[in-house]
Protein backbone atom coordinates (compact mmCIF):
# COMPACT_ATOMS: atom_id res chain seq x y z
CA UNK A 1 0.00 0.00 0.00
CA UNK A 2 1.21 3.57 -0.56
CA UNK A 3 1.93 5.18 2.41
CA UNK A 4 -0.94 8.26 2.56
CA UNK A 5 0.03 11.63 3.25
CA UNK A 6 -2.82 12.48 4.89
CA UNK A 7 -4.87 11.83 8.32
CA UNK A 8 -8.02 10.38 7.24
CA UNK A 9 -10.06 13.32 9.42
CA UNK A 10 -7.76 16.19 9.05
CA UNK A 11 -4.65 17.58 7.50
CA UNK A 12 -1.36 16.58 9.56
CA UNK A 13 0.89 13.15 8.76
CA UNK A 14 -0.92 9.55 9.85
CA UNK A 15 0.87 8.74 12.69
CA UNK A 16 -0.79 5.12 12.80
CA UNK A 17 -2.63 2.91 11.22
CA UNK A 18 -6.09 2.00 13.33
CA UNK A 19 -5.65 -1.86 13.74
CA UNK A 20 -9.45 -1.77 13.93
CA UNK A 21 -11.03 0.69 10.93
CA UNK A 22 -7.27 0.38 8.79
CA UNK A 23 -7.47 3.97 8.61
CA UNK A 24 -4.50 6.24 8.87
CA UNK A 25 -4.94 8.51 11.29
CA UNK A 26 -2.53 11.66 13.22
CA UNK A 27 -2.39 10.79 17.03
CA UNK A 28 -4.91 13.62 17.48
CA UNK A 29 -7.48 12.17 15.29
CA UNK A 30 -6.73 8.44 16.88
CA UNK A 31 -7.53 9.99 20.49
CA UNK A 32 -10.62 11.64 19.74
CA UNK A 33 -12.25 8.57 17.38
CA UNK A 34 -11.09 6.41 20.36
CA UNK A 35 -12.47 8.29 23.19
CA UNK A 36 -15.77 9.18 21.10
CA UNK A 37 -16.21 5.33 20.39
CA UNK A 38 -15.82 4.67 24.09
CA UNK A 39 -18.28 7.59 24.82
CA UNK A 40 -21.03 5.93 22.36
CA UNK A 41 -20.90 2.42 23.84
CA UNK A 42 -21.22 3.93 27.31
CA UNK A 43 -24.00 6.28 26.10
CA UNK A 44 -25.83 3.97 23.57
CA UNK A 45 -26.33 0.88 26.60
CA UNK A 46 -27.36 3.21 29.20
CA UNK A 47 -24.53 2.51 31.26
CA UNK A 48 -24.11 5.13 33.80
CA UNK A 49 -26.73 7.36 35.41
CA UNK A 50 -26.13 10.97 36.88
CA UNK A 51 -24.95 10.67 40.66
CA UNK A 52 -23.97 6.34 40.60
CA UNK A 53 -20.89 5.48 42.47
CA UNK A 54 -18.93 3.78 39.97
CA UNK A 55 -16.53 1.05 41.25
CA UNK A 56 -13.18 0.83 38.38
CA UNK A 57 -12.22 -2.71 38.47
CA UNK A 58 -8.30 -1.79 37.96
CA UNK A 59 -5.52 -4.03 38.14
CA UNK A 60 -2.54 -1.74 37.01
CA UNK A 61 -2.67 -3.34 33.55
CA UNK A 62 -3.08 -1.73 30.26
CA UNK A 63 -6.71 -2.68 29.73
CA UNK A 64 -7.79 -1.02 33.58
CA UNK A 65 -5.50 1.48 33.37
CA UNK A 66 -7.08 3.18 29.99
CA UNK A 67 -10.56 2.44 31.51
CA UNK A 68 -9.93 4.44 34.42
CA UNK A 69 -8.08 7.53 32.90
CA UNK A 70 -11.11 7.10 30.11
CA UNK A 71 -13.73 7.19 32.64
CA UNK A 72 -12.18 10.29 34.45
CA UNK A 73 -12.04 11.96 31.00
CA UNK A 74 -15.36 11.27 29.89
CA UNK A 75 -16.98 11.87 32.73
CA UNK A 76 -15.50 15.35 33.44
CA UNK A 77 -15.83 16.13 29.83
CA UNK A 78 -19.46 14.92 29.09
CA UNK A 79 -20.79 16.11 32.80
CA UNK A 80 -21.27 11.79 33.38
CA UNK A 81 -21.74 13.53 36.99
CA UNK A 82 -20.22 10.19 38.45
CA UNK A 83 -17.81 9.43 41.51
CA UNK A 84 -15.16 6.96 40.35
CA UNK A 85 -13.52 5.01 42.76
CA UNK A 86 -10.62 2.21 42.08
CA UNK A 87 -11.24 -0.99 42.97
CA UNK A 88 -8.03 -3.68 43.30
CA UNK A 89 -7.88 -7.34 43.82
CA UNK A 90 -4.47 -8.60 44.82
CA UNK A 91 -4.48 -12.30 44.08
CA UNK A 92 -1.27 -13.01 45.91
CA UNK A 93 0.67 -13.44 42.55
CA UNK A 94 4.61 -12.69 43.92
CA UNK A 95 6.70 -11.36 40.91
CA UNK A 96 3.40 -9.98 38.71
CA UNK A 97 0.39 -8.72 40.95
CA UNK A 98 2.54 -6.82 43.66
CA UNK A 99 4.05 -5.09 40.42
CA UNK A 100 1.34 -4.49 38.95
CA UNK A 101 -0.23 -2.94 42.12
CA UNK A 102 2.85 -0.33 42.34
CA UNK A 103 1.67 0.91 38.89
CA UNK A 104 -1.83 1.16 39.75
CA UNK A 105 -0.45 2.91 42.87
CA UNK A 106 0.89 5.54 40.86
CA UNK A 107 -2.25 6.07 38.80
CA UNK A 108 -4.29 6.61 41.96
CA UNK A 109 -2.07 9.56 42.41
CA UNK A 110 -1.82 11.07 39.10
CA UNK A 111 -5.58 10.68 38.46
CA UNK A 112 -6.36 11.39 41.38
CA UNK A 113 -9.10 8.57 41.99
CA UNK A 114 -9.15 6.81 45.69
CA UNK A 115 -8.16 3.16 45.69
CA UNK A 116 -8.93 0.61 47.78
CA UNK A 117 -7.37 -3.27 47.66
CA UNK A 118 -8.70 -6.35 48.79
CA UNK A 119 -6.59 -9.53 48.92
CA UNK A 120 -7.16 -13.34 48.45
CA UNK A 121 -5.79 -13.76 51.63
CA UNK A 122 -8.23 -11.92 53.87
CA UNK A 123 -11.03 -12.73 51.70
CA UNK A 124 -10.11 -16.99 50.90
CA UNK A 125 -7.18 -17.16 53.53
CA UNK A 126 -5.42 -18.58 50.37
CA UNK A 127 -2.66 -16.80 48.18
CA UNK A 128 -2.72 -18.02 44.53
CA UNK A 129 0.61 -18.92 45.27
CA UNK A 130 -0.83 -21.24 47.77
CA UNK A 131 -3.48 -22.45 45.51
CA UNK A 132 -0.82 -23.38 42.93
CA UNK A 133 1.33 -24.82 44.95
CA UNK A 134 -1.81 -27.03 46.54
CA UNK A 135 -3.81 -27.42 43.03
CA UNK A 136 -1.06 -27.76 40.25
CA UNK A 137 -1.24 -25.58 37.48
CA UNK A 138 -4.12 -27.09 35.43
CA UNK A 139 -6.49 -25.45 37.35
CA UNK A 140 -5.17 -22.01 38.51
CA UNK A 141 -7.31 -19.83 36.81
CA UNK A 142 -10.77 -21.77 37.29
CA UNK A 143 -9.64 -20.84 41.36
CA UNK A 144 -8.50 -17.49 40.68
CA UNK A 145 -11.83 -16.26 37.67
CA UNK A 146 -14.19 -17.93 40.38
CA UNK A 147 -12.06 -15.87 43.38
CA UNK A 148 -11.69 -12.60 42.03
CA UNK A 149 -15.71 -12.29 40.57
CA UNK A 150 -16.53 -12.59 43.80
CA UNK A 151 -13.65 -10.19 45.21
CA UNK A 152 -15.20 -7.75 43.06
CA UNK A 153 -18.49 -7.65 44.06
CA UNK A 154 -17.41 -7.84 47.37
CA UNK A 155 -14.92 -4.87 47.10
CA UNK A 156 -17.59 -2.64 44.85
CA UNK A 157 -20.39 -3.84 47.84
CA UNK A 158 -17.71 -2.73 50.09
CA UNK A 159 -17.42 0.83 48.50
CA UNK A 160 -21.45 1.19 48.09
CA UNK A 161 -21.11 0.84 44.14
CA UNK A 162 -23.87 0.94 42.09
CA UNK A 163 -21.57 -0.26 39.30
CA UNK A 164 -18.69 -2.17 38.36
CA UNK A 165 -17.30 -1.24 35.17
CA UNK A 166 -13.95 -3.77 34.04
CA UNK A 167 -11.44 -3.64 31.82
CA UNK A 168 -12.79 -6.36 29.16
CA UNK A 169 -11.87 -5.17 25.28
CA UNK A 170 -13.08 -5.96 22.11
CA UNK A 171 -10.74 -9.10 22.11
CA UNK A 172 -11.79 -10.07 25.63
CA UNK A 173 -15.67 -10.30 24.69
CA UNK A 174 -14.82 -12.24 21.30
CA UNK A 175 -12.54 -14.82 23.26
CA UNK A 176 -15.50 -15.19 25.56
CA UNK A 177 -18.38 -15.59 23.08
CA UNK A 178 -15.93 -18.70 21.36
CA UNK A 179 -15.52 -19.99 24.94
CA UNK A 180 -18.97 -20.43 25.91
CA UNK A 181 -19.77 -21.71 22.27
CA UNK A 182 -17.28 -24.16 22.36
CA UNK A 183 -18.23 -25.20 25.89
CA UNK A 184 -21.74 -24.90 24.98
CA UNK A 185 -22.71 -23.02 27.79
CA UNK A 186 -26.46 -21.15 26.17
CA UNK A 187 -26.60 -19.68 29.63
CA UNK A 188 -23.64 -17.39 29.87
CA UNK A 189 -23.25 -16.84 26.02
CA UNK A 190 -26.82 -15.37 25.85
CA UNK A 191 -25.13 -12.38 28.27
CA UNK A 192 -21.38 -12.40 27.60
CA UNK A 193 -21.35 -10.00 24.78
CA UNK A 194 -24.07 -7.50 26.73
CA UNK A 195 -22.30 -3.94 27.59
CA UNK A 196 -24.13 -3.91 31.08
CA UNK A 197 -25.09 -7.31 32.86
CA UNK A 198 -26.86 -7.27 35.99
CA UNK A 199 -26.45 -10.37 38.18
CA UNK A 200 -28.98 -9.25 40.73
CA UNK A 201 -29.14 -10.23 44.37
CA UNK A 202 -28.46 -6.77 45.27
CA UNK A 203 -24.78 -7.26 43.50
CA UNK A 204 -23.60 -3.85 41.27
CA UNK A 205 -24.30 -4.46 37.82
CA UNK A 206 -20.93 -5.45 35.67
CA UNK A 207 -20.21 -2.78 32.40
CA UNK A 208 -17.99 -2.77 29.78
CA UNK A 209 -17.52 0.02 28.12
CA UNK A 210 -14.25 -0.98 26.53
CA UNK A 211 -16.13 -4.23 24.75
CA UNK A 212 -15.60 -2.98 21.06
CA UNK A 213 -12.38 -1.64 21.74
CA UNK A 214 -9.32 -3.69 19.98
CA UNK A 215 -6.60 -4.44 22.64
CA UNK A 216 -3.70 -2.97 19.80
CA UNK A 217 -5.61 0.13 19.92
CA UNK A 218 -5.67 0.07 23.88
CA UNK A 219 -1.51 -0.71 23.81
CA UNK A 220 -1.58 2.23 20.99
CA UNK A 221 -3.59 4.73 23.44
CA UNK A 222 -1.75 4.11 26.16
CA UNK A 223 1.41 4.08 24.27
CA UNK A 224 0.86 8.08 23.11
CA UNK A 225 -0.71 9.23 26.15
CA UNK A 226 2.16 7.85 28.27
CA UNK A 227 0.30 6.48 30.72
CA UNK A 228 2.28 4.24 33.33
CA UNK A 229 0.67 0.53 33.13
CA UNK A 230 2.34 -2.68 34.00
CA UNK A 231 2.82 -4.96 30.93
CA UNK A 232 4.09 -8.34 31.76
CA UNK A 233 1.38 -11.39 32.02
CA UNK A 234 0.56 -13.60 34.56
CA UNK A 235 3.09 -15.51 35.71
CA UNK A 236 0.13 -18.60 35.43
CA UNK A 237 -1.66 -17.54 32.36
CA UNK A 238 -0.38 -20.22 29.61
CA UNK A 239 -2.15 -22.60 31.68
CA UNK A 240 -5.28 -21.16 31.46
CA UNK A 241 -7.69 -22.83 28.92
CA UNK A 242 -8.62 -19.41 27.41
CA UNK A 243 -4.97 -19.59 25.76
CA UNK A 244 -6.79 -21.98 23.20
CA UNK A 245 -9.56 -19.29 22.26
CA UNK A 246 -7.47 -16.38 22.26
CA UNK A 247 -5.46 -18.18 19.53
CA UNK A 248 -7.92 -18.84 17.84
CA UNK A 249 -9.66 -15.38 17.76
CA UNK A 250 -5.99 -13.81 16.96
CA UNK A 251 -5.85 -16.03 13.99
CA UNK A 252 -8.87 -14.51 12.86
CA UNK A 253 -8.31 -11.21 13.49
CA UNK A 254 -5.14 -11.51 11.41
CA UNK A 255 -7.42 -12.64 8.84
CA UNK A 256 -9.54 -10.05 9.00
CA UNK A 257 -9.43 -7.72 11.59
CA UNK A 258 -13.39 -6.96 11.55
CA UNK A 259 -13.94 -10.64 12.96
CA UNK A 260 -13.80 -9.52 16.25
CA UNK A 261 -16.25 -6.97 16.06
CA UNK A 262 -18.73 -9.49 14.20
CA UNK A 263 -17.84 -11.80 16.68
CA UNK A 264 -19.43 -9.66 19.22
CA UNK A 265 -22.41 -8.59 17.21
CA UNK A 266 -23.38 -11.93 16.41
CA UNK A 267 -23.33 -12.80 20.04
CA UNK A 268 -25.13 -9.75 20.52
CA UNK A 269 -27.87 -10.38 18.05
CA UNK A 270 -28.47 -14.39 19.21
CA UNK A 271 -31.82 -15.26 20.64
CA UNK A 272 -32.50 -17.99 23.12
CA UNK A 273 -35.83 -19.82 23.19
CA UNK A 274 -37.76 -18.73 25.27
CA UNK A 275 -38.45 -22.22 27.27
CA UNK A 276 -34.95 -23.00 27.72
CA UNK A 277 -33.38 -23.29 31.39
CA UNK A 278 -31.66 -20.59 32.87
CA UNK A 279 -30.40 -21.22 36.07
CA UNK A 280 -32.24 -19.41 38.90
CA UNK A 281 -30.35 -17.04 40.89
CA UNK A 282 -30.56 -17.85 45.04
CA UNK A 283 -27.87 -17.17 47.53
CA UNK A 284 -25.14 -19.66 48.69
CA UNK A 285 -26.24 -20.70 52.44
CA UNK A 286 -22.51 -20.59 53.21
CA UNK A 287 -21.20 -17.39 52.50
CA UNK A 288 -24.26 -15.40 51.41
CA UNK A 289 -23.26 -14.76 47.96
CA UNK A 290 -25.20 -15.16 44.82
CA UNK A 291 -25.70 -18.88 43.45
CA UNK A 292 -27.26 -20.81 41.07
CA UNK A 293 -26.44 -23.24 43.85
CA UNK A 294 -27.44 -23.95 47.74
CA UNK A 295 -23.62 -23.36 48.30
CA UNK A 296 -21.77 -21.09 45.80
CA UNK A 297 -18.62 -22.27 43.54
CA UNK A 298 -15.99 -20.64 45.83
CA UNK A 299 -17.36 -22.40 48.77
CA UNK A 300 -16.82 -25.32 46.67
CA UNK A 301 -13.20 -24.40 45.47
CA UNK A 302 -12.54 -23.50 49.20
CA UNK A 303 -13.99 -26.61 50.65
CA UNK A 304 -11.48 -28.59 48.16
CA UNK A 305 -8.60 -26.56 49.14
CA UNK A 306 -9.58 -26.57 52.50
CA UNK A 307 -10.14 -30.47 52.64
CA UNK A 308 -7.11 -31.13 50.88
CA UNK A 309 -8.60 -32.18 47.80
CA UNK A 310 -8.44 -29.53 45.55
CA UNK A 311 -8.31 -31.46 42.21
CA UNK A 312 -11.96 -32.92 43.51
CA UNK A 313 -13.59 -29.49 43.56
CA UNK A 314 -12.69 -28.80 39.95
CA UNK A 315 -13.62 -32.01 38.76
CA UNK A 316 -16.38 -32.66 36.52
CA UNK A 317 -18.74 -34.65 39.06
CA UNK A 318 -22.08 -35.83 38.62
CA UNK A 319 -25.24 -33.96 39.66
CA UNK A 320 -25.59 -36.74 42.54
CA UNK A 321 -22.32 -36.41 44.59
CA UNK A 322 -21.82 -32.82 43.66
CA UNK A 323 -25.21 -33.11 45.87
CA UNK A 324 -23.63 -35.04 48.25
CA UNK A 325 -20.56 -32.94 48.76
CA UNK A 326 -23.11 -29.44 49.29
CA UNK A 327 -24.93 -31.41 51.77
CA UNK A 328 -21.53 -32.30 53.43
CA UNK A 329 -20.74 -28.79 53.82
CA UNK A 330 -23.64 -27.60 55.52
CA UNK A 331 -23.41 -30.17 57.60
CA UNK A 332 -20.17 -29.84 58.27
CA UNK A 333 -20.82 -26.23 58.79
CA UNK A 334 -23.71 -26.52 61.16
CA UNK A 335 -21.34 -29.09 63.34
CA UNK A 336 -18.46 -26.55 63.35
CA UNK A 337 -21.27 -24.16 64.80
CA UNK A 338 -20.61 -25.32 68.70
CA UNK A 339 -17.16 -24.18 67.90
CA UNK A 340 -17.57 -21.19 65.92
CA UNK A 341 -14.88 -18.66 65.75
CA UNK A 342 -17.72 -16.32 64.39
CA UNK A 343 -14.81 -14.36 62.90
CA UNK A 344 -15.38 -12.51 59.46
CA UNK A 345 -12.17 -12.95 57.72
CA UNK A 346 -10.06 -15.98 56.47
CA UNK A 347 -12.67 -18.78 55.57
CA UNK A 348 -9.73 -21.80 56.26
CA UNK A 349 -12.33 -23.02 58.45
CA UNK A 350 -15.97 -21.70 59.46
CA UNK A 351 -17.24 -18.29 59.60
CA UNK A 352 -20.15 -16.88 61.83
CA UNK A 353 -22.22 -16.70 58.35
CA UNK A 354 -21.59 -20.16 57.75
CA UNK A 355 -22.43 -21.42 60.52
CA UNK A 356 -25.85 -19.28 60.47
CA UNK A 357 -26.68 -20.08 57.90
CA UNK A 358 -25.90 -24.24 58.14
CA UNK A 359 -28.21 -23.79 60.86
CA UNK A 360 -31.01 -23.63 58.63
CA UNK A 361 -30.70 -26.25 56.67
FE1 LIG B 1 -5.66 -15.55 37.72
FE2 LIG B 1 -5.35 -17.12 35.57
FE3 LIG B 1 -5.63 -14.47 35.29
FE4 LIG B 1 -3.39 -15.47 36.35
S1 LIG B 1 -4.14 -15.80 34.23
S2 LIG B 1 -4.56 -13.70 37.13
S3 LIG B 1 -4.18 -17.21 37.48
S4 LIG B 1 -7.18 -15.91 36.07
ZN1 LIG C 1 -20.56 -19.40 49.15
Amino acid sequence: RQPQRRCRFCEKKPQLRRPKTGHAVCRDCFFWAFEAETHDTIVSSRMFSPGERVAIGASGGKDSTVLAYLLKTLNERHNYGLDLRLLAIDEGIAGYRDDSLDALRRTEVSLGLPLTIFTYRDLYGWTMDEVVRAAGRRSNCTFCGVFRRQALDRGAGHLKADKLATGHNADDVAETVVMNLLRGDAARLSRCADGVTHTGGGLPARCKPLKYAYEKEIVLYAYFKRLDYFATECLYAPAAYRGHARALVKDLERARPAALLHIIQAAEQIRFRTDARMPELDTCRLCGYVSSQPVCKACVLLDGLNSGNPRLAVGKSSACSAKQQQQRMLTDAGRNRAQCCGSAGARRGCSGSACAAAADS
